[in-house]
C-alpha cells in the first residue's frame, strides 16, 4: 500500500507481536506479527514500512508478506479495500514515483523495460537507463539548447550592438553540436532494437551445404547463452543466441534441425518469407562442389538482403571461391569456414559486428534510446533543429528561430516528461502489469 493513510489502514489489520505506535516505527524496518479480523487470525506475516518520502512512490509505503497462496493474499487484499485502500492500477506505484518527481518518465519507462527483458544485455540497459543516464544526456542536451536560447535573447535584447555575424555563426556551431548529439541517440536505437530483440537471423542453404553442422556450431559456442522461443508459425523454433556479444535470432532451427527429409516440405514459399523478415541472411554453399541450380535459386531470393556467404566444407578442395562472379553480385561479405572442423566461425561473428556495426563500446555504451516514443520524439527534435539552422542561413529574424528552439525544448521535456499529456502518461504506464 502507498499513500497517506496507508499505514491508518495497516493499523486496523495488522497486530504486530510488540505493538508499536506507529510514529515510533522507523523506516526501513519489518514487523513480525498477525492480520487479524475480528479477533480471528487470518494470517502470520512481516511487514516492511516505508516512510514518506523515502520509499518508491516517495509517500508512506507499507508491504504485506503473508504465505503464498491465493486464498490468504486474496483475503488480505480485500481487508485493505474494505478497510479504506483503493485497487492500484496498472504501474500505479511506479506513476506516483514519476508524478511526485522521484524519477523522470525514461526511468519509468525503464522499469518495464527491466522486467520485461529476455536477456541479460537488456536487463543491463534497462537498469543503466533507470539509473538516469540518458536522462542525463537529454538533460546535458537542453543545457546547449538553452545556451543558443541565451544567445539568441541578448541579440533580439540589444540590437543595437551589430553581432549579428558573430551571432549567427555560434548559433549555428551550437546547433550543429545539439543535431550530432540528437543524430547520435537516434542511432542508437538500432542498437536499443538489436539489444531487445536480437538480429533476426535466416540461415540458408541447399540440402547437405551444411545449415545445421553451422548451425550446431553456434549454438554449441563456449560463450553461447540460448533460449528457445516457438516461433510465429507452429512449426517453427526461435532461438536468442548471444554469441561474442552479438546478440542473435536464428528463426526456424527447427526446420533446418529437421531438414534431412524435410526440405520438399519447407518449400520455397516459405523460405522466401523468413527471408523477407529477416534482418541478416546467413547463406551457406558446400564450396567443394560447383554452384547447383539450387544454390543459384537461393541467391535469386536473397537478393537485397543484408547477407553474408559461407563456403563451407573449406577442409576439402575448393571449386568455388570468393571470386565468383555470382556471389560477389549479392554480397561483398564471403567467408570460408569449415562447419566440420569449426574453423572460420568466428570470422562470421566479425562480419555480423562489422554490418550492423556492433562493436564492445556500441553495445555496452550507456545510453541507449529503446522505444518508439523516445525515438520518435528524438527525430522531431531533430526537424526542428534543422528548421532553426535553415531560418539562420536565410538570415531570417532571430525571434523566428527562436520558435524553433523553443520547439526542441518542448520535444526534449516530453521525453523526460516534463512536459507531458496525462493521455500520454496514462498510456505509457498501462502497460505495466499490476502492483508494479
Ligand atoms: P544441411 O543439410 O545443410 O543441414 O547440412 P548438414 O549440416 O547436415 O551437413 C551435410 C553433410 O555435410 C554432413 O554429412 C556433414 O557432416 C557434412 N559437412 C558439413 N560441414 C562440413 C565441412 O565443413 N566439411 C566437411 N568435409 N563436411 C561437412
Amino acid at each position: 500500500m502507498s499513500g497517506e493513510n496507508c499505514f491508518e489502514i495497516l493499523d486496523k489489520i495488522f497486530i504486530p507481536k510488540h505493538k508499536k505506535n506507529i510514529n515510533d516505527i522507523k523506516g526501513y524496518t519489518i514487523k513480525y506479527g498477525n492480520i487479524v479480523e475480528n479477533g480471528n487470525i487470518i494470517d502470520e506475516v512481516l511487514v516492511s514500512y516505508f516512510k514518506a518520502p523515502k520509499s518508491y512512490t516517495t509517500e508512506n509505503m507499507c508491504e504485506i508478506n503473508s504465505h503464498g497462496g491465493n486464498i490468504i493474499v486474496k483475503k488480505i487484499l480485500e481487508m485493505c479495500l474494505e478497510n479504506g485502500a483503493n485497487l492500484a492500477e496498472p504501474g500505479e506505484f511506479t506513476k506516483r514515483a514519476f508524478l511526485n518527481g522521484r524519477i523522470d518518465l525514461l526511468q519509468a519507462e525503464s522499469v518495464i523495460d527491466v522486467i520485461n527483458a529476455k536477456s541479460e544485455r537488456e536487463a543491463k540497459t534497462g537498469i543503466k537507463q533507470l539509473e538516469g543516464y540518458l536522462s542525463k544526456e537529454i538533460s546535458n542536451i537542453k543545457q546547449e539548447i538553452m545556451d543558443v536560447m541565451v544567445n539568441i535573447e541578448v541579440s533580439i535584447d540589444y540590437p543595437e550592438y551589430d553581432v549579428d555575424d558573430v551571432t549567427n555563426s555560434q548559433i549555428s556551431d551550437m546547433l550543429e553540436s545539439v543535431q550530432k548529439k540528437l543524430e547520435k541517440l537516434e542511432k542508437s536505437f538500432d542498437n536499443g532494437k538489436i539489444i531487445k530483440e536480437g538480429i533476426k537471423t535466416v540461415i540458408v542453404g541447399r540440402p547437405n551445404a551444411g545449415k545445421s553442422s553451422l548451425l550446431n556450431a553456434i549454438l554449441k559456442e563456449d560463450r553461447a547463452i540460448v533460449t528457445q522461443y516457438e516461433g510465429t508459425t507452429r512449426d517453427t523454433i526461435e532461438e536468442f543466441v548471444t554469441v561474442n556479444g552479438i546478440p542473435l535470432k536464428l528463426v526456424d532451427t527447427a526446420g533446418i534441425r529437421n531438414a534431412e527429409d524435410e526440405v520438399e516440405k519447407i518449400g520455397i514459399e516459405k523460405s522466401r518469407e523468413e527471408i523477407k523478415n529477416a534482418d541478416l541472411v546467413i547463406a551457406i554453399f558446400d564450396a567443394s562442389e560447383d554452384l547447383t541450380k539450387e544454390d543459384i535459386e537461393i541467391l535469386e531470393l536473397i537478393k537485397g538482403k543484408k547477407t553474408i556467404i559461407v563456403l563451407n566444407k573449406n577442409d576439402l578442395e575448393q571449386k568455388v571461391d570468393e571470386k565468383n562472379e555470382k556471389l560477389k553480385e549479392i554480397s561483398n561479405s564471403i567467408i570460408k569456414i569449415s562447419a566440420l572442423n569449426k574453423t572460420g566461425i568466428e570470422d562470421i561473428y566479425n562480419e555480423i559486428s562489422k554490418l550492423f556495426d556492433l562493436n564492445e563500446i556500441n553495445l555496452d555504451q550507456e545510453i541507449v534510446i529503446t522505444n518508439v516514443r523516445q525515438k520518435n520524439l528524438i527525430n522531431k527534435a531533430i526537424e526542428n533543429v534543422k528548421k532553426a539552422k535553415e531560418t539562420l542561413k536565410e538570415k531570417m529574424p532571430l525571434d523566428i528561430i527562436a520558435i524553433f528552439i523553443k520547439d526542441i525544448l518542448e520535444d526534449l521535456g516530453s521525453i523526460t516528461g516534463e512536459i507531458v499529456t496525462d493521455d500520454i502518461i496514462d498510456e505509457i504506464f498501462s502497460k505495466f502489469c499490476l502492483g508494479k
